[in-house]
């Protein structure tokens, strides 16, 4: 009886051995299929949108990018703090909006310098990644400043259309593994937007992460 009691042992141990390994296996399979994206929003904190996109964002457990401009964190530093506070990233668009490369360097400095110290001074970090308005940026302006330029890969051009569908399907019918798709959190439809292409690509088995962790992992 006992050798027949060790055996089963045996043989249900061994068996928990193989359904670890099953396991495991399984794990690094999802892992290696893992598809990756990074959702960003440029011209904010905006009174009317943010705090609205903020919530949509914490109840699908997503973390987004933010690239701020500074004029609007004076005006609106406690949606900064939420961000902040959420897990999210942020980053410099400028203080102004302004065509960096239409500066001088002085000038341009100044932009990023003035935006990155109001970033610093409510999050207690200091802001690593730029976004430059228009994509406009001079390349002796990441040693100057010591910023990362970071651009996109999905623009569909929501500022321009208003047009909630339209933002969707353009971003659906292009995104792909790794990219970092751009929008603006300055109107509804953007949000709109922005909220029902993250429920369709969730669904297609995307994982939303910052452009931290895209671009440096
Ligand atoms: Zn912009």
């Amino acid at each position: 009886m006992r050798g027949i009691y060790l055996m089963l042992m045996l043989t249900v141990v061994s068996g928990l051995a193989v359904s670890v390994m099953s396991r495991s296996e399984a794990v690094s399979a999802i892992q290696v299929e893992e598809k990756r994206v990074a959702i960003t929003f440029d011209d904010g904190p905006n009174p009317d949108y943010t705090g609205e996109l903020l919530e949509g964002l914490k109840e699908r457990g997503v973390l987004a990018t933010f690239f701020l401009l500074g004029v609007e964190i004076e005006k609106y530093p406690e949606l900064v703090e939420q961000m902040y506070e959420e897990g999210h990233l942020i980053g410099t668009h400028s203080y102004q909006h302004v065509n960096l490369c239409n500066l001088t360097d002085e000038k341009a400095i100044e932009q990023v310098v003035k935006t990155t110290e109001l970033i610093e001074g409510l999050t207690g970090e200091c802001p690593l990644f730029i976004r430059p308005p228009f994509g406009s940026w001079k390349k002796n302006l990441d040693y100057e400043t010591t910023m990362i330029e970071v651009l996109w890969d999905v623009d569909p051009l929501d500022w321009n259309t208003g047009n909630t569908g339209v933002v969707v399907k353009r971003v659906l019918k292009c995104v792909e593994d790794g990219d970092i798709i751009l929008l603006h959190d300055a109107s509804q439809s953007s949000v709109d937007a922005a909220l029902q292409i993250i429920d369709q690509l969730q669904k297609e088995g995307y994982v939303f992460v910052t452009v931290y962790e895209l671009v440096l992992n």
